[in-house]
C-alpha cells in the first residue's frame, strides 16, 4: 500500500514536479517566478504552458477543459469545453491555446452579482490563477480561475482572497525588513481546514424532504440517546464508515490533497477529516474539492454526507476549524521559539494579530455569518457569536507582565510522569486546550473555529489577512520612522497589548457570564447573520478593504446584498418545506393514528360495554390539540412567509425572515415534534432522529 500511495499521490495534478518535467526550462522558470512572487504572468509563455497542460491532461484521459471558479453561491462552478478543433471537413485535433488558458468569457447572468451587473450585461470573465494547480477530474482539465464582471468587479470568493494574500505579504515584508530580513520575497499564508461532517444512510435521507431540500432536519423529536455518553468521539470506526473514509482518502490523495487525520466526532454519525496545511488559496481550492468528494464518495457507499452546520437539533453541529499561520522562507512566523519573552519579532506579530481581531471583530463575525451557521454559533457547543482570542496561560502571563512592566517568570515545562515504568516520561504542553474559544493560539498557529462546515473559507481568510495587513501597515508606518528601533518596537508591543487586552479571554466561552462580561468589555455580540451583516458597510470596514485593494466599496455593497438575499432565500425554502411536510405528511399521520385509536376504543366498547377508554381519550385529546397547534402555526407561517417574500429591500427582507418567520417555524416544529412522540412509530412517515443517527 505504501508504495501505491506515493505513486498515486497527486497523480491528477499539474503540480510543480509535472511543470518542471514538461515545460521548457525558461518557461518553467518564468512561471514559477510568477507563482512565487505573485506577479502577473508573461503572456508569451501562456501558449507553451497551455499546450503542455493539454498534452498531460489528454494522457490522463481528459477530453474537455473547464475554467473552475467560485461564484458567490458558496459552491464551485464549471462549464466544460472540448479540446477538439476541426481540421478540414471530417477531422479534429486536440487543441488548447494560451488565450483559452488565461481567460474565459461566460454568461454570468444567473450567478449572484448583488446588483453589480444587470442581466442584459451578462458578460462575466474568468481569469487563470497560476498559483493554484490545475487538475484532471472525471475526464476534464480543471483550471482554477478568478471570476469578475465586464466592468472588472470581483464576482467570486477567490479574487478578494488572492488580493488579501498580496496585501498581507506586502505589509508583513515591511515588518520583516525591520528585523533585518532582506532575503524573503514573499510572506506565505498557510491554512489547514479541519472539516466536520455527518453521514446518513441514503435510503433514510431520501425519505426526509427537509434534508433533501435544506440539508438539515426541520423536525424531529430527540432520540433517547444523544451524545451524552461521549462514546462516539474518537470511537472505533464502523465498517461502512471506514470503507467510505478509505475511498475518500485515496480519491483526495490522487488529487494531491494531503488528507491526514480522520476520526469520529462528538455527535453520533459525525466525523472529521483534516488535511496537512497548504498555501491559503490552494487550501481553499482543496477544501472545496474535499467537500465535493465527500458527497460523491458517500453516494458510492449508499450514504449521504451532510455538510450543513446543524443537521440535527440537540447534538453538536459541524464547523470547519481554520488553522492559519504566516511564514517566510519556509520559517513559521508564529513559532514563539523556546523563549518567547525574548523573541521581539514574534511578540510584535502576535500583537498585530490580536489588534487585528479586536479592531475588526465584527468583520470576523461577518466572515462566518450565514443562515446555517446561526444554528451553531452560540448554541452551547460551538464557539459563541462573540469574537475573542485565546492565547494560553503562558503567553497570557507574558502579555500581562509586558503590560504591567513586571518581571516574567516563564512557564517551566512540567514533566508528565504517569507512574508506569514502561511508559516514557514526556514533556507536557504548557497550555491546555480551550475548546470554547472562537480564535485560539495553538502553539504555532491560530485556529479560527467559527467557520461553518458548509462554507467556503475564502472569506474568513480574506478578512483575517486584510485585518492583519492593516495592523502591520500601521506598525511599519510608525517603526520605519523610529530613531531607536529596538526601544520603539518594545514600546509598540506594550502599547498594543495594553490597548487590545479586552479581546483576550481564556474562560468558558459558552457561559452566560461571558456574555455579560464581553458586553462590559465593549465587545460586539452579533447573534444572527442579519445582526452581523448590518455592520458590514461600516466606514471602517470600507476603509480597510479599499485601502488594501481587497474589495472596493461597490464590490462590498454587492456582497452585502447577496448575503442578505441568500439568507432570506434559505429561510424561505425552509419555511416552505416545513409547510409541505407538516400539512401533507405529519398532520395526516397523526389524524390516521387518531382515527385508529378512536376506532379501537369504539370496538372495545362493543365487545365490553362500559369499559374504560381513558387512555384512548387522553391520547386523542392531546394529539388533536397538537394537530390544531400545528395547523394554526402552518397558517401563520404561510402568511408571514408571503409577507416576507414581498419585501423589496434585501436587508429588510432578511430581517423579517429572521425576526418574524423563524419564530413561527420554531412553534410549528414544537407542535410536530410533540405529535411524533405520541404517534405510533409504524404510522410516522419519516425516519426518526434515532434511525438517522444510529443506523448508519
Ligand atoms: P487539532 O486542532 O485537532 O489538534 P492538529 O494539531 O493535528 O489538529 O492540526 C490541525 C490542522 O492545523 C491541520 O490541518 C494542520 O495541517 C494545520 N496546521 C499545522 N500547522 C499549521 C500552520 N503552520 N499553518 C496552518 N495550518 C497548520
Ligand atoms: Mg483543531
Amino acid at each position: 500500500m505504501e508504495k501505491k500511495i506515493s505513486e498515486i499521490f497527486g497523480s491528477m495534478v499539474f503540480n510543480d514536479d509535472v511543470m518542471r518535467e514538461r515545460l521548457p526550462k525558461e518557461v518553467y522558470k518564468s512561471l514559477t517566478k510568477t507563482i512565487a512572487t505573485g506577479k502577473t504572468i508573461d503572456p508569451t509563455i501562456a501558449d507553451v504552458v497551455a499546450n503542455a497542460m493539454k498534452d498531460w491532461a489528454v494522457e490522463k484521459g481528459a477530453t474537455h477543459y473547464t475554467h473552475w471558479f467560485q461564484p458567490l453561491t458558496g459552491v464551485t462552478a464549471e462549464k466544460h469545453d472540448a479540446f477538439i478543433s476541426p481540421v478540414g471537413a471530417c477531422k479534429v485535433v486536440m487543441e488548447f491555446s494560451g488565450k483559452e488558458l488565461i481567460h474565459g468569457e461566460s454568461d454570468a447572468s444567473s450567478f449572484p452579482s448583488g446588483g453589480l451587473r444587470a442581466t442584459f450585461e451578462a458578460r462575466g470573465y474568468t481569469a487563470w490563477d497560476p498559483a493554484s494547480y490545475a487538475f484532471v477530474k472525471d475526464g476534464t482539465l480543471y483550471i482554477p480561475t478568478a471570476f469578475c464582471s465586464y466592468t472588472g468587479e470581483a464576482l467570486d470568493s477567490k479574487t478578494p482572497l488572492l488580493r488579501s494574500m498580496e496585501a498581507l505579504s506586502n505589509q508583513a515584508l515591511r515588518i520583516l525588513r525591520l528585523f533585518g530580513d532582506t532575503q524573503s520575497k514573499r510572506v506565505d499564508i498557510t491554512v489547514g481546514a479541519e472539516q466536520e461532517y455527518f453521514i446518513i444512510d441514503k435510503k433514510m435521507y431520501d425519505r426526509r424532504k427537509d434534508l433533501v431540500y435544506t440539508g438539515r432536519t426541520l423536525f424531529g423529536a430527540p432520540a433517547p440517546k444523544g451524545q451524552e455518553l461521549e462514546d462516539h468521539y474518537f470511537g472505533p470506526l464502523k465498517t461502512r464508515i471506514a470503507a467510505f473514509m478509505s475511498d475518500l482518502d485515496e480519491a483526495l490523495w490522487i488529487m494531491g490533497i494531503n488528507a491526514k487525520t480522520k476520526h469520529n466526532e462528538a455527535a453520533p454519525a459525525q466525523h472529521e477529516l483534516a488535511p496537512i496545511y497548504a498555501t491559503a488559496n490552494i487550501a481553499v481550492d482543496q477544501n472545496l474539492l474535499t467537500m465535493e468528494y465527500m458527497k460523491k464518495i458517500a453516494e458510492r457507499h449508499g450514504l449521504v454526507c451532510l455538510l450543513h452546520e446543524k443537521p440535527y437539533a440537540g447534538v453538536n453541529g459541524s464547523g470547519k476549524h481554520n488553522n492559519w499561520s504566516i511564514s517566510a522562507n519556509g520559517k513559521n512566523l508564529l513559532d514563539p521559539g523556546k523563549t518567547p519573552e525574548e523573541n521581539m519579532q514574534f511578540l510584535l506579530i502576535l500583537a498585530a494579530i490580536i489588534k487585528a481581531v479586536d479592531d475588526y471583530q465584527e468583520l470576523m463575525r461577518i466572515s462566518v455569518a450565514h443562515a446555517g451557521n446561526d444554528h451553531r454559533l452560540g448554541a452551547n457547543e460551538a464557539p459563541p457569536a462573540i469574537v475573542s482570542v485565546f492565547v494560553g496561560e503562558e503567553l497570557e502571563s507574558l502579555i500581562d507582565s509586558i503590560v504591567d512592566g513586571t518581571a516574567y517568570k516563564g512557564a517551566k515545562k512540567a514533566m508528565m510522569d504517569l507512574g508506569i515504568p514502561t511508559v516514557p516520561v514526556f514533556r507536557k504542553d504548557t497550555t491546555d486546550r480551550n475548546r470554547t474559544s472562537p480564535f485560539a493560539f495553538t502553539g504555532n498557529k491560530f485556529e479560527f473555529r467559527m467557520p461553518g462546515s458548509s462554507q467556503n473559507i475564502a472569506m474568513p481568510n480574506t478578512v483575517l489577512n486584510t485585518a492583519v495587513a492593516e495592523s502591520f501597515r500601521q506598525f511599519a508606518d510608525e517603526l520605519e520612522q523610529a530613531e531607536n528601533l529596538e526601544s520603539a518596537i518594545a514600546r509598540l508591543i506594550k502599547k498594543t497589548f495594553a490597548a487590545h487586552k479586552r479581546i483576550i479571554f481564556d474562560g468558558n466561552g459558552y457561559s452566560e457570564d461571558w456574555e455579560r462580561e464581553a458586553a462590559a468589555r465593549g465587545l460586539a455580540n452579533l447573534p444572527t447573520t442579519v445582526d452581523a451583516y448590518k455592520t458590514f458597510m461600516d466606514p471602517k470596514n470600507i476603509a480597510l478593504f479599499s485601502s488594501h485593494g481587497v474589495m472596493s466599496e461597490t464590490e462590498m455593497r454587492s456582497r452585502e446584498e447577496i448575503y442578505f438575499e441568500n439568507y432570506a432565500k434559505i429561510v424561505n425554502i425552509e419555511a416552505l418545506t416545513m409547510i409541505v411536510m407538516a400539512s401533507r405528511d405529519y398532520i395526516p399521520a397523526a389524524e390516521r393514528y387518531i382515527a385508529e385509536i378512536a376506532n379501537s376504543a369504539a370496538k372495545k366498547r362493543i365487545v365490553c360495554e362500559g369499559i374504560s377508554c381513558t387512555v384512548e381519550q387522553d391520547i386523542i385529546r392531546r394529539l388533536s390539540d397538537l394537530v390544531a397547534q400545528a395547523y394554526s402555526a402552518i397558517e401563520t407561517l404561510k402568511s408571514e412567509e408571503s409577507t416576507a417574500a414581498s419585501i423589496e429591500d434585501a436587508k429588510e427582507r432578511a430581517e423579517y425572515y429572521c425576526t418574524k418567520v423563524l419564530p413561527v417555524m420554531t412553534t410549528l416544529r414544537a407542535a410536530v415534534d410533540g405529535m411524533e412522540v405520541l404517534t405510533s412509530s409504524d404510522l410516522w412517515p419519516v425516519p426518526t432522529y434515532g434511525d438517522m443517527m444510529f443506523r448508519v
